[in-house]
């Protein structure tokens, strides 16, 4: 499961990691918290959220994932009780073995408020005490995904070989207009050669580099 702030990031920076464990014949779910739209400079934000929605839901489509959204308001996504708890239902009804997400060494509000909603909702997805419709879930791995706008602090240590979807999830990412620089940035060069280059960094074709939290990487071992 990918919980991110938008649809950009959802399936640009987390979605070859999803592509790749529907591939493995795992299931992906693309959560985002808000539909982005409020991204084009040419686009009203009620026109441009339809075309964010459409896309994303073609996009998973072509992945063989499924798509959801909250729709909190682009950039001002709250870091609230009920946001939290909204992604801690989505996290009981779907019951995921390993969620990605945003790093929060972020320039982008949206993206450190996701980080700290995805922290507690996982807290509170797991925690028996709390009632909610969907019995608790504990995911068992959390990583934090290569965003060009979450690199403060960003420390990879999992470089996953991602080749056989490469060109399923280029294909499926050129459903969003914004794909290839309409709106400023050059998405499609950026995480297409990233993905080269992370191959090169791991001895494959193509990539995705992951950070695991910290606490993840704890090992507790008999012998060394
Ligand atoms: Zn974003």
């Amino acid at each position: 499961m990918a919980i991110a702030a938008h649809p950009g990031d959802a399936f640009f920076a987390m979605g070859l990691a999803v592509a790749l464990q529907v591939h493995l014949g795992g299931q992906g779910v693309f959560l985002s918290l808000s539909l982005g739209e409020r991204g084009s400079a040419r686009i009203a934000p009620a026109q441009y959220g339809i075309l964010q929605r459409q896309a994303a839901e073609s996009a998973a489509q072509t992945l063989g994932a499924r798509a959801e959204f909250l729709a909190y308001p682009d950039g001002e996504i709250p870091v609230s009780e009920e946001a939290k708890f909204a992604v801690c239902d989505f996290i009981r009804q779907y019951r995921p073995g390993i969620i990605v997400t945003h790093w929060r060494g972020s320039w982008h509000k949206d993206h450190e408020a996701c980080y700290k909603i995805v922290n507690d909702a996982l807290f509170y997805a797991g925690l028996p005490a709390i009632d909610r419709k969907q019995p608790p879930h504990e995911v068992g791995k959390l990583f934090f995904a290569d965003n060009w706008e979450d690199a403060n602090g960003f420390m990879p240590d999992i470089y996953l070989d991602i080749t056989t979807v490469f060109e399923r999830w280029q294909e499926a990412c050129a459903a969003f207009p914004m794909w290839r620089g309409g709106n400023g940035f050059r998405y499609n060069d950026y995480y297409g050669s990233l993905a080269v280059t992370r191959g090169c960094l791991s001895g494959c074709k193509h990539a995705v580099a992951l950070m695991s939290p910290p606490e993840q990487l704890t090992r507790r071992v008999k012998a060394l």
